[in-house]
């Protein structure tokens, strides 16, 4: 057990959401600088974890979104711009196989054992994944979870405009004691 003071959760800012793909989203651009300067900034006893997808080829997920990220592929690794800063901080990966982060990883036994005192939640989807996980947070231990609007991002697709369903997310984060603040 080691108690520490900010964990940041770095939600799927992986090339399969970014630049190559099915589900490309070039609208990450638009969070890209934020994140790198948080890394960059970081202590350094805070940690920081990257949640990302890892799908085996008969994922039920691909029941409803496209294939991608696939285990082994290029569109599972940490986007180029993150790369170094990831490394510098020493960041940890957990692979995921579901919008659940939860679901078969072992991050909530990494947040049994590190006890943060505040997590930050960063990436994308700001309305699946990103709230997926700030809503788990709050309802197993309430966390004190914070997500700046300014580093989470989804993607524009018809009957999905990005604005508004990033808008909706911060709004439901918001309901159940998420702290939401423009940057950090
Ligand atoms: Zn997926």
């Amino acid at each position: 057990m080691r108690d520490i003071r900010t964990l940041i959760l770095l939600i799927d800012m992986i090339r399969g959401f970014y630049d190559i793909g099915n589900l490309v989203n070039k609208r990450m651009a638009n969070i890209i600088p934020n994140i790198v300067k948080l890394l960059e900034n970081m202590e350094t006893e805070d940690e920081v974890i990257l949640l990302g997808d890892c799908h085996d080829t008969d994922d039920r997920e691909f029941q409803i979104f496209p294939p991608h990220c696939i285990k082994g592929t290029e569109e599972t690794k940490i986007i180029d711009e993150l790369s170094v800063p990831f490394i510098k901080a020493r960041g940890t990966y957990i692979p995921k196989k579901t919008i659940n982060s939860f679901d078969g990883t072992n991050l909530e036994e990494i947040l049994l054992k590190w006890n943060p005192e505040q997590i930050i939640v960063v990436g994308v989807c700001a309305d699946i994944c990103v709230l997926n996980v700030a809503m788990n947070l709050m309802a197993k231990k309430s966390y004190k979870v914070i997500v700046p609007r300014y580093y989470i991002e989804t993607y524009d697709a018809p009957n999905h405009p990005a604005e508004k369903f990033n808008e909706m997310a911060i709004e439901i984060m918001k309901t159940v004691g998420v702290k939401i603040v423009d940057r950090i």
